[in-house]
């Protein structure tokens, strides 16, 4: 019987490297819960140029660096740039544009004030350029007729008059650069983006598409054969007959499986006749990357699965573990091409077999599907809020909840049996906390080690 972190490290030294045949390439929105399999870099700046990051006036900010409610600057508007077009005009001193989030910010500005800090006025054309645009406050004076605030040093703009002309008084100095989203101030073309062993989710995928990186390299999803031995089960569409067992195991597995982001394979429910389950066996190892099957490795006159192995070629690794529930697992390797298979001979009861999956399949598939980090399992420190007990004998793993409250972890145990054949309290687990050997009590209140379970 190998502790707990013994198995684990055998366990997990199992795990073959990724290669090239492992790699395939899918669409954008087909990468969702993919691991990316390569370097993303990409081939635009971000953004690809300048823009506003506000509604309001692109500006130089020489004009407005010194304005305030009581010292306004005036400022012309010479165009109107939405979002989406390309501006027409390079803005002079004195000038200013309108402009939206988005928008491409005209040549010459480089400052934006925000319509907040402004206030639009409208002058009929063809008077003579009074308003001339301003470009200091110290130079700013106030036309005595239409109280508007110039710089009388300064020239007429050049461009042609309009029947009406729009100012906007900036009362407010912004802070320099602000509301400026520069070229490539967020990404630069071809440096590294996303890195490979990530898993691909929402804010990838806006990465991706924000980079026009349509065509993802991922690893191929692993597949992984379940197969449920027993003569006693029935699967959950057949009627149930005295002495029979509804065979659970076997889609509780393929939901995990799925979850952990690979591909399950029912294989079925396999008798325990040795001939029928050597066959499954070879089935199943020929199909997959990894082989789940649960029953018949413990120690009955009908536990066939250690036998069969040895019988195919298998090398054993670990037969079993000081853990509770859980403790009959075999772990197994077939050679195959272009790697080895990984062979989990997991305990029946149905407790025993979700336990034995968080506790070590699950990191295996995850590793083994590419993800670089965060494959292992997850652990935290909580504060049971129940009685733990124990036998002391084995590292014991007690199914319940874990809630963050107030910044800390609290544990509650399942009500009912923990039995390892009780499988009617496991609904809603999210964690299981763990009573380390030599241990055969953690009281209410205590401090207990949790193993959180991926939702
Ligand atoms: P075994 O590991 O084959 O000795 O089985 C241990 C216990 O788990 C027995 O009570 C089995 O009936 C039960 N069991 C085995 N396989 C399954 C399964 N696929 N689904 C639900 N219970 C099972
Ligand atoms: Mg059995």
């Amino acid at each position: 019987m190998l502790p707990v972190t013994a198995a684990e490290k055998i366990i997990f030294d199992l795990i073959p490297a990724l290669g090239n045949d492992d790699r395939e390439t899918v669409d954008l929105l087909s990468s969702s819960g993919r691991i990316l399999a390569a370097p993303v870099i990409g081939s635009y700046d971000v953004p690809s140029w300048p823009n506003s990051a506000m509604d309001g006036y692109a500006v130089h900010y020489e004009d407005v660096e010194h304005c305030s409610p009581q010292h306004p600057v005036v400022l012309r508007v010479i165009e109107e740039i939405p979002a989406g077009k390309i501006p027409q005009c390079a803005i002079e001193r004195g000038q200013a544009a309108r402009i939206y989030t988005g928008a491409m910010l005209p040549e010459g500005a480089n400052a934006i004030v925000i319509q907040e800090t402004t206030k639009l006025e409208t002058r009929s054309n063809p008077t003579p350029d009074t308003y001339s645009e301003t470009s200091s406050t110290s130079n700013l004076e106030i036309d005595p007729e239409t109280n508007l605030a110039f710089n009388p040093e300064l020239q007429p703009n050049s461009i042609p008059i309009p029947s009406t002309s729009n100012y906007i008084w900036v009362l407010e100095a912004p802070n320099a650069r602000e509301f400026v989203r520069h070229r490539g101030a967020f990404y630069q073309a071809g440096s590294d983006l996303l890195t490979p062993g990530i898993r691909i989710g929402a804010p990838e995928i806006a990465v991706l598409a924000a980079v026009q990186c349509t065509q993802i390299p991922v690893y191929r999803p692993l597949k992984v054969a379940i197969l449920s031995t027993g003569d006693e089960l029935v699967s959950p569409e057949q009627p149930l007959a005295p002495g029979q067992i509804v065979d659970s195991n076997q889609y509780a597995l393929a939901a995990l499986v799925k979850q952990a982001g690979a591909v399950p394979i029912l294989m079925g429910i396999v008798p325990d006749q040795p001939d029928l389950l050597r066959d499954a066996i070879a089935t199943a190892v020929f199909e997959a990357d990894i082989v789940l099957s649960t029953g018949g490795v413990s120690v009955g006159d009908y536990d066939y699965v250690d036998r069969l192995l040895a019988e195919l070629g298998a090398v054993i690794h670990v037969k079993s573990i000081g853990i509770k529930p859980g403790k009959p697992m075999t772990v197994a390797t077939f050679a195959g091409e272009p790697k080895p298979v990984l062979y989990f001979g997991i305990p029946g009861n149905p407790v025993s077999a979700l336990v034995s999956f968080w506790r070590f399949v699950e990191p295996v598939i995850k590793k083994m599907s590419g993800l670089a980090e965060n494959w292992q399992p997850q652990w935290v420190t909580a504060h049971t809020r129940n009685h733990l007990k124990a036998d002391g004998k084995r590292e014991s793993y007690l199914w319940g909840r874990v809630q963050l409250q107030e910044g800390s972890y609290k544990f509650s145990l399942s009500g009912g049996s923990h039995s390892s054949g009780n499988l009617i309290n496991l609904s809603q687990t999210n964690a299981l906390a763990v009573v380390p050997v030599g241990t055969t009590a953690i009281p209410a209140g205590e401090a207990v080690r949790v193993l959180l379970i991926p939702q």
